[in-house]
């Protein structure tokens, strides 16, 4: 087996997601540093006009799966469609986004080729001819170099780490697979998806992000909150005390028990900063915190921080940011 690098370009029901921009830019780099053939893969739906979308960033060819079982995401049909990806690219490297489909695609990959699998990484390089992963741990209190000891290896990547390719005037080789998925080859049939809320960009995908915690003081004051998510542009997330106490949806939950976000702008509004929120977010660009309490352990990983109360602040913030917008 060539050592090969293969991205799996995730889909969603309006096209390609950012994240799938973001691993084959990745995948591309890392190939090129490999001096390493690169291909993608796309499975679903709508595969053709994907993978000529996609084609146009210069990834040299993209592998489809194209099957009605895969209309929907299933581990079993998903990794069946990727190992036959990997079977037919000869990848050594598997290249996947750390999204909610990710993490649970990567170790079924991982089990049915009988590969490693490095989770979450936030870098990747090959310094020495091989493949290196820097990945969290600790909640996110330090890093780790890791490598694979043998191929294949499969690798996830955090959400909005990795500089997206580019899109140009290219145009890939476009192979399509029909691996076939007979009787009980796909255990799980996902019948009907129930959408909890319409949201405009997915949270671990979003550029800004602007969270509330018990600072806030009640549900009725979450609108300061979502103003300037909205006057800045970005979506609302929050902290596990406010979503156990029914304040906003777990789907906004930011930490250790909810999403790992990595926007270019993370705002904390009343947010103490306890390291289980810190593993959700830390590896922010930018971090903003407000905090009427100067000892808060956001503070420590904020970029700029307020001392101050929200119920001042705030106010002032969405005034300015709005003049800024409209001047
Ligand atoms: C296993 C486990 C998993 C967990 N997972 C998560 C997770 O995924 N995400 C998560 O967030 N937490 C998680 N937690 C909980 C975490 O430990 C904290 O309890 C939680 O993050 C605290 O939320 P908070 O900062 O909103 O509230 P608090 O800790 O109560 O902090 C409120 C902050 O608001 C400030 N404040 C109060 N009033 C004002 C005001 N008027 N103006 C300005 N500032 C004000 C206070 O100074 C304080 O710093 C987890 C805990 C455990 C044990």
């Amino acid at each position: 087996m060539s050592n090969g690098v293969l991205a799996f370009a995730e889909t969603a029901d309006s096209g390609l997601k950012k994240s799938a921009w973001e691993v084959v830019g990745a995948g591309a780099r890392l190939a090129e540093e490999l001096g390493s053939s690169f291909s993608a893969v796309i499975v679903g739906e709508d595969t053709t006009d994907r993978a000529a979308e996609l084609g146009r960033c210069g990834v040299p060819r993209i592998y489809t799966v194209e099957d009605p079982a895969l209309a929907r995401y299933t581990s079993d049909g998903y990794s069946a469609a990727l190992a036959a990806a990997v079977e037919r690219a000869e990848a050594e490297i598997i290249l996947l986004p750390a999204t909610a489909m990710g993490k649970d695609l990567g170790p079924a990959l991982a089990a049915r080729i009988s590969a490693g699998i490095i989770t979450d990484a936030v870098e990747v390089s090959a310094p020495d001819g091989g493949l290196v992963a820097v990945r969290p741990v600790y909640a996110g209190k330090t890093r780790i170099t890791v490598a694979p000891a043998a191929a294949p290896v499969v690798v996830s990547l955090r959400p909005n780490v990795f500089e997206p390719a580019a899109e140009g005037e290219g145009e890939a080789e476009v192979i399509a697979l029909a691996p076939g998925f007979g009787d009980g080859a796909i255990r799980t049939v996902v019948k009907d998806v129930l959408a909890p809320e319409v949201r405009k960009v997915d949270l671990t995908e979003a550029d800004i992000i602007v969270s509330g915690g018990r600072g806030m003081k009640g549900p009725e004051h979450f609108h300061l909150v979502e103003e300037l998510a909205e006057a800045l542009g970005g979506v609302v997330g929050a902290s596990r005390a406010v979503v156990d106490a029914g304040w906003r949806p777990h789907s906004e939950q930011v930490g250790q028990t909810g999403k790992t976000v990595s926007p270019k702008l993370y705002v904390a509004l009343g947010i103490s900063g306890a390291i289980q929120h810190l593993a959700g977010m830390s590896s922010s660009r930018c971090i903003v915190a407000v905090n009427k309490d100067p000892e808060a352990p956001i503070f420590q990983v904020a970029d700029y921080g307020i001392v101050g109360d929200v119920f001042d602040v705030v106010p002032a913030l969405i005034a300015a940011v709005k003049e800024k917008v409209s001047s």
